[in-house]
């Protein structure tokens, strides 16, 4: 079958890559895996022998000769767009402890996806990812590197984000332009104590335009109550938002 770029299609077809990812997947046998993007099965074989519950959502119909015959009692395959479905009715019926989701993503479409699951309160307790490595970095950078930026503080919100290792071009077909990385994204157990909305505003007007100051980006804040925060933590009057921790956008939020 010929691979639909539009789709994002690149199938894993490495092994020991897949071996990889299925060793960074502790799930036991009554928690839920929710897959995306099944694709031609690769990463749902190893899935299914983890014996759990397992729901997979793949857009593309084409592909039913490939996974129809992984379906039993504990494995189902929703042919749906993922950014479509209504996930909390899906798994209604399903009586299981932890919830996993786990994917090779559509790059073309990673942010909206991971977006979409945060916006379905689904209390997910991790999720396991193939992304570009570019994306990866950014996710789970550290303030004073170009990768911080407020989608890196928008997902750190909601969880613990670590870079588990790269993948190689080369153990995908067809073989994509970029490098990838597997991100691990655990629920973060403590929610951090500021008003969510105002912060999430707090960030993208921070880091609006990237190479400006916290200053220029913030014209319509009260910058000296900001100032007064940023004297604390020995920051000056000049400072870009990337050099400005979550604990100190926190107490930023919260004088405001
Ligand atoms: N998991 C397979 C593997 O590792 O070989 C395939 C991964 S491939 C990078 C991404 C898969 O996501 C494709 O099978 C594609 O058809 C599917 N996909 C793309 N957009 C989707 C969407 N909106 N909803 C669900 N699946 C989607």
């Amino acid at each position: 079958m010929e691979a639909k770029k539009s789709l994002g299609q690149n199938f894993l077809i490495d092994n020991n890559v897949l071996n990889n990812i299925a060793n960074v997947i502790n799930v036991s046998e009554d928690d839920l895996v929710i897959e995306i993007g099944p694709g031609q099965g690769a990463l749902t074989k190893y899935l299914k022998n983890k014996n759990c519950y397992l729901l997979c959502y793949e857009v593309d119909k084409d592909l039913t000769k490939y996974l129809d015959n992984l379906e039993n009692n504990k494995t189902k395959i929703i042919y749906q767009d993922i950014l479509k479905s209504n996930i909390k009715e899906d798994i209604k019926d399903i009586k299981y402890n932890n919830l996993f989701i786990v994917g090779n993503l559509p790059y073309y479409i990673t942010t909206p996806i991971i977006k979409y699951l945060i916006s379905q309160n689904l209390n997910i307790k991790e999720m396991i990812f193939m992304v570009q490595e570019e994306v990866a970095n950014r996710f789970s950078a550290k303030p004073n590197s170009k990768d911080y930026g407020s989608i890196t503080l928008y997902l750190q919100y909601y969880f613990n984000i670590t870079k588990l290792f790269k993948v190689s071009k080369y153990a995908f077909n067809p073989v994509p332009k970029v490098e990838s990385a597997i991100i691990k994204l655990e629920k973060r157990n403590k929610i951090l104590d500021v008003n969510k909305d105002k912060y999430f505003k707090l960030i993208n007007d921070s880091f609006n335009q990237k190479r400006k100051t916290l200053k220029n980006n913030l014209k319509d804040y009260d910058f000296n109550k900001i100032l007064d925060v940023l004297e604390k933590y020995d920051l000056h009057e000049n400072v870009r938002a990337e050099e400005i921790s979550e604990e100190i956008f926190v107490n930023i939020c919260n004088i405001l």
